[in-house]
């Protein structure tokens, strides 16, 4: 007979239960619920043995252990829900991520709030010259930047006006929506278990991530600490500030340790030297 999977309460993630975490300039996250925590990830993996939880220090061995190995199934066991409130622009790139269920503010129904992003001046940058998908270091004046935040408002203000002069003439709201711009806030229900937003999280917490994705899905890992803290730190032991070396890469390396030239020379030697430093950004 396998062990009881009774309901699990993990007391870090019943304190943040609801609490609201502020990102950008008016989003937030909220764990609305949750369904497992470690607890689960153990049980879900000794089910085999007809075993439940052990100490702590076992459990934490094992829940490493299955994430190293890629045993996957009992991180699946985790559920977790959230309220989101973000941008259009982010939550087009948040909702190709196709394993979650979602519930989102519908404009067809509902009037949509004047409510917009503006980019904090330390956010604002030029196009970067050698990435075609991210921000330039070079540096900008607070004048230029200033300017830059006015043109946005100014702009969303202006086109706010037009909605509200379209819903005031009564004109249905799935149209009088059309030109609402991408920096207008959405609200949506979340749900995903917890081995697709490690997956999420792996991909939205990086470097190459946009910046905005990038401070919701930092709030989504604070926020995983508390439901499931030996699960996350494992995460982002091996996952998170890990990298994968391909053949070339790994045969560099054995250069390396035996005091020898890497072998790896242009792009290559380029894309390894990226992959060796990339653990300091984190
Ligand atoms: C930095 C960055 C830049 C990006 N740039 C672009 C871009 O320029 N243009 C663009 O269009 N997209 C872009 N994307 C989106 C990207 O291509 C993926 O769609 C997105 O990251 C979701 O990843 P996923 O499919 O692995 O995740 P999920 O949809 O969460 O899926 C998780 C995993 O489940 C499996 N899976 C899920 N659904 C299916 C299915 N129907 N069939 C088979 N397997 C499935 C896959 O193994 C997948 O990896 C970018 C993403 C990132 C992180």
């Amino acid at each position: 007979m396998i062990p009881h999977m009774a309901h699990c309460i993990v007391p870090s993630a019943e304190e943040i239960l609801d609490k609201e975490y502020k990102v950008l300039d008016k989003g937030f996250v909220r764990l609305v619920d949750y369904l497992g925590g470690d607890a689960r990830i153990v049980q879900a993996a000794r089910v085999s043995y007809g075993q439940g939880t052990k100490s702590v220090r076992e459990d934490a061995g094992l829940i490493d252990y299955l994430l190293r190995h890629q045993h996957t199934s009992p991180f699946e066991q985790v559920v977790l829900t959230f309220h989101l409130k973000m941008p259009i622009f982010v939550a087009r790139q948040w909702i190709r991520h196709r394993t979650a269920r979602v519930n989102e503010i519908s404009g067809r129904y509902s009037i949509m709030q004047n409510e917009c992003y503006v980019p904090a001046c330390d956010d604002i940058a030029y196009q970067s010259t050698n990435n075609r998908q991210g921000r330039s270091t070079d540096s900008i004046s607070t004048e230029e930047k200033q300017t830059v935040q006015s043109r946005f408002s100014d702009q969303q203000e202006q086109i706010f006006e037009g909605y509200q002069q379209l819903i005031n003439k009564n004109i249905a709201r799935e149209l009088a929506r059309i030109n609402l711009p991408l920096s207008t806030y959405t609200e949506f229900y979340w749900q995903i278990d917890l081995h697709n937003l490690f997956h999420f999280l792996k991909l939205r917490c990086d470097m190459h991530a946009q910046k905005e994705i990038r401070d919701y899905a930092n709030t989504l890992l604070e926020i995983c600490r508390k439901t499931a803290p030996l699960a996350t730190q494992s995460f982002e032991k091996h996952i998170l500030s890990g990298v994968r070396f391909s053949e070339g890469e790994l045969n560099a390396l054995r250069n390396l340790l035996a005091g020898k030239e890497s072998g790896l020379s242009g792009k290559e030697l380029q894309r390894f030297e990226e992959k060796i430093k990339s653990g300091e950004q984190l």
